[in-house]
Order: C-alpha cells, then structure tokens, then sequence
C-alpha cells in the first residue's frame, strides 16, 4: 500500500468525520457527539499532515500544536456561556488569519504555479485577512474592549473604494506573477483595513451574524489555500466550514429578518434607538409571592427565557420551578426565539443541560398560536425577542423581526433586575402593558423567589 493511498483514504475518513459532526451539532440531542466527531476528524487531519511529503520543521508544528491546543483547552474551560460568541470570534479570526499567512508564505517564496493558483491564493489571502481583522474587531467590542461604534462620515463609500482598491492590487499580484514585496505587503495591510473598517460601525444586534459571516469567509479562504497547497482536507474542511457558516448567517438574518446588505451597509448601531415615544402605560411590579400565586393556579404556562436567564444561569432553578408546577397540574411549555441569546441554539443549550425535556422546547412557528390560550407567560430575562415593537411599529429598527407573542396572552410577568433595554437598546411596549407585571431581580434569585413561594402555597 503506497503513503499516498494511506495519506488520502485518511483524509477521506477526515473529511467524513467533519460532515458527519457538523450533521450531529443540528441536534441537541447529539451536538456533544457532534462535537466528538469533529474532534476526532482534527485530531486525525493534524496527525497525516505530519505525513505530508515536503512537510516542513517538525518541531516547529508541535510547538505550535502544543501552544495553540493548550491555549484553545484552556479558554475552552474557562469561557463563560455569555461569552462564547466573542471566543467564536476570535478563534474563527484565527482560522482566516492563518488562511491569509499560508497564502503569504507561498508568495514569499514565489514558486506559485500557473494563474489559477495565484488568482485562488491572492483571494484567500483577501478573505482570510479581511475575516482575521473584523474578527478581531468584533471580539474587542464583544469583550467591552471596544466600547464604542466609529462611522466614517461616508462609510458606505469608503467600504466600496476600499475594496476596489484591494481587488485591484490582487489582480496586479495575479497579473504580475512576481509580485514585489512591497506590492504585496501593501495589498495585505489593505485588506486588513478593510476587515476593520467594515466590522467597525456594526454593532448591537447585528454582530452575530457578522460573525458568522466571517466564520464562512474563513472556511472559503481555508478551502481556496487548501488548493494552493493541494491539501485535499484543508478543500473539503474549508468548503464544509464556508457552507455552514453561509447557512447560519442566512438563518440568522432571516430569523432577524434582515437582509445581508442591510446588516453590513444600514446595521443597527447599538445605541438607544426609539426612545420609547408612543409607549403608554406604567411598569407594574409584581411581589414573587402573586406571581407564584397567579403562576401556580394556571392552567397553561409558557416560559419565554433570553439572554438574562443566561447571565443569571438560572437554567436549573427554572426547570425546578417547571417542574413544581407540572406537579400542580399546570401544563408548562418553553417557548424559544431562535436568536433568543446571543447565538443560536443558545437557550436550546441552556435548557438541555439543566435536564428540560426535548419535547417541553417549542420554536416560534410551533408556539407562537398558543400565547393567547396561555394563562400566564413567564419572560426571563429576555427582551428584543418579545418586542411588540417588530410586529407593529414601522419606524422601529427590528422593525419586521419575528417575535414570540408574548404580549396576546392572559398575563405577562417578566423578570429583570432593572429598566435595562435589550441588545438592540430599544425600548419595549410589553413591559408597560396592561396585563404584563414585572418581578424586579436577578433571574436566578428571583426565580428561587418563586419557587419558594410556589412550595409554601401548595403545602
Ligand atoms: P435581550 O434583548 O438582550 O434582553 C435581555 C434582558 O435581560 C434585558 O432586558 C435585561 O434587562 C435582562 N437581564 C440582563 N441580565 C439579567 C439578569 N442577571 N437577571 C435578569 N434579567 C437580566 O435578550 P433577548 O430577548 O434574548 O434577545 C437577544 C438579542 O440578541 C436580540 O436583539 C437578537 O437580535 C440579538 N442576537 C442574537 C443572536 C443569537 O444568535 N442568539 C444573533 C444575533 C443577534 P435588565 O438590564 O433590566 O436586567
């Protein structure tokens, strides 16, 4: 059997590996194998790229492998739930980053063959750097490093010659054949600009799916160096990775409903946006003895969590109190946005890992015709995704986002510590709604609150 016969069957098994785990992540019920799956399939890729003829300094790549695996173990470990898009962020920043340096080592070196080659190096250097940049972008003002979103005075034009700009250079670089270092070192630097400056004035809400766009750019930058090098698994990884994160942010900004130019060119800016002008009404409070009373003699109880149940991790209490109710007779269901959160499936996780049944967690579509046979609902801790606003107020800036209807049923009671806004900083009609009430606390005190006071009533 000849090395490369092994060397491709292995990537062959690579390459399986990567689908069949990214096919498992689509469920909840087997993500964590997903995960399994997708591990196994790096593990393998590293271990026949050490086989790979022309490999270069071995013991360069382990001291690579072993800073990158160990600093990769150790965030993993430490990372806070609420912080895991800023870690996508970056690790994905990464992947684009290291796209764009193997294209920068291959012209350095400049035996790059034929025009094809080129035209697909200098395009995934673009890609992977622009991706590497506003990655890094997006974590800074995911992390609060940032704190503020700059606009360049004709932003929109300045994206547009920017990129004009870069793409022309890389033509010059194909064209060219032996690009000089200069040229070169000037068409990266711009093509890191470029990332920067587009990611810049995006923020709020629409930063997710920024993320998940560059994640595809990076998988597309991956995929066209992998051809660069004739690296079958660094093609198929790189395509499968460009697909998925295409899909995601399609689901993303459908799920938002905003399109993708809108996002880039017209993004919501995360400063407050609509005063609340035209809201009528007052917040009412609501003791955690009533709302376990009106809770706890319901027939039906839908639970609407976000993103402050996830700070809060007030998961566990709150299936605690599902449970003493469904204990009590009340029919309870988990109603959940799809970017409930700051990314997607981020409740669906929450919720699975303190023991919620599957069948108990209902999409929008599935839920969103029982809010007004509902008694009560109970919203933890979320906001934009129970925003009236997108439903009826045409001058709102989610204005057309789907919302879960929370606002139709008999009852509201929403948990939230304070008058805080939501991710986009727009105000919010249900809180001032006639039959909402608000239990003022941190989700997870104020559920063991309820939960209290939901015992003492049935004893
Ligand atoms: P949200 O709009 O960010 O609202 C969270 C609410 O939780 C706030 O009103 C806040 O009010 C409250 N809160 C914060 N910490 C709390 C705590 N410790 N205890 C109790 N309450 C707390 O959340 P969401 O309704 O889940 O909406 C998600 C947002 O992210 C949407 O704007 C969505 O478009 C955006 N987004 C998400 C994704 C995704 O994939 N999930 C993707 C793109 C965009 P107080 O400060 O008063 O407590």
């Amino acid at each position: 059997m000849s090395a490369k016969f092994l060397i491709d069957t292995s990537y062959f098994i690579v390459s399986m590996l990567f689908i069949l785990g990214l096919k498992s992540m689509s469920s909840p019920v087997t993500a964590r194998r997903g995960i399994v799956w997708a591990g196994l399939g790096m593990v393998l890729a590293t271990m026949v790229t050490f086989a790979w003829p022309g490999m270069g300094n071995f013991a360069l790549m382990v001291i690579a492998l072993v800073v990158g695996g160990g600093a990769a173990w150790w965030s993993g470990k430490v990372v806070k739930m609420t912080d895991m898009p800023q870690m996508v962020a970056i690790y994905n920043g990464m992947g684009g980053g290291a796209a764009a340096a193997i294209a920068a080592v291959e012209f350095a070196k400049g035996d790059m063959h034929g025009m094809v080659v080129t035209a697909l190096a200098a395009l995934g250097a673009l890609i992977g750097a622009v991706s590497f940049s506003g990655s890094c972008i997006a974590f800074a003002k995911l992390q609060g490093i940032m704190k503020k979103t700059f606009r360049l005075p004709a932003q929109n034009a300045v994206n547009v010659i920017l990129s004009a700009i870069t793409l022309l250079m890389g033509t010059v670089i194909v064209l060219s054949g032996h690009p000089t270092a200069l040229l070169l070192v000037m068409f990266f630097m711009l093509a890191l600009a470029l990332g920067a400056i587009i990611t810049m004035p995006i923020g709020g809400a629409d930063m997710p799916v920024v993320i998940s766009l560059f994640n595809a750019f990076t998988g597309l930058a991956v995929g066209f160096e992998g051809f660069v090098l004739a690296n079958p698994a660094l093609i198929i990884a790189g395509i499968v990775v460009g697909a998925a994160g295409s899909l995601l942010t399609q689901l993303m900004a459908k799920a938002m409903n905003r399109s993708l130019t809108n996002i880039l060119f017209n993004p919501i800016t995360g400063e407050a946006q609509g005063s609340g002008a035209g809201i009528i009404g007052t917040m009412k409070e609501v003791t955690a003895l009533d709302a376990a009373a009106m809770m706890r003699y319901a027939h039906k109880v839908l639970i609407v969590p976000g993103y402050g149940m996830a700070v809060a991790q007030a998961q566990h209490k709150v299936w605690e109190m599902a449970k003493l109710l469904e204990e009590a007779g009340v029919e309870v269901k988990f109603a959940i946005h799809p970017v409930a959160g700051r990314m997607p499936g981020h409740m669906n996780v929450l919720l699975a890992e303190a023991g919620v049944p599957y069948d108990k967690i209902y999409d929008l579509e599935e839920i969103n015709a029982e809010f007004p046979q509902a008694d009560v609902v109970l919203v933890i801790g979320a906001n934009d995704v129970v925003n009236p606003a997108a439903r009826i107020d045409k001058s709102s800036p989610i204005y057309g986002m789907p919302i879960l209807n929370a606002d139709q049923a008999q009852n509201v009671i929403v948990i939230k510590r304070g008058k805080g806004a939501g991710y986009s900083g727009i105000e919010n009609s249900l809180f001032y709604a006639e039959n909402t009430h608000l239990l003022y606390g941190n989700a997870q005190q104020a559920v063991n609150e309820v939960i209290r006071n939901i015992k003492e009533i049935s004893s």
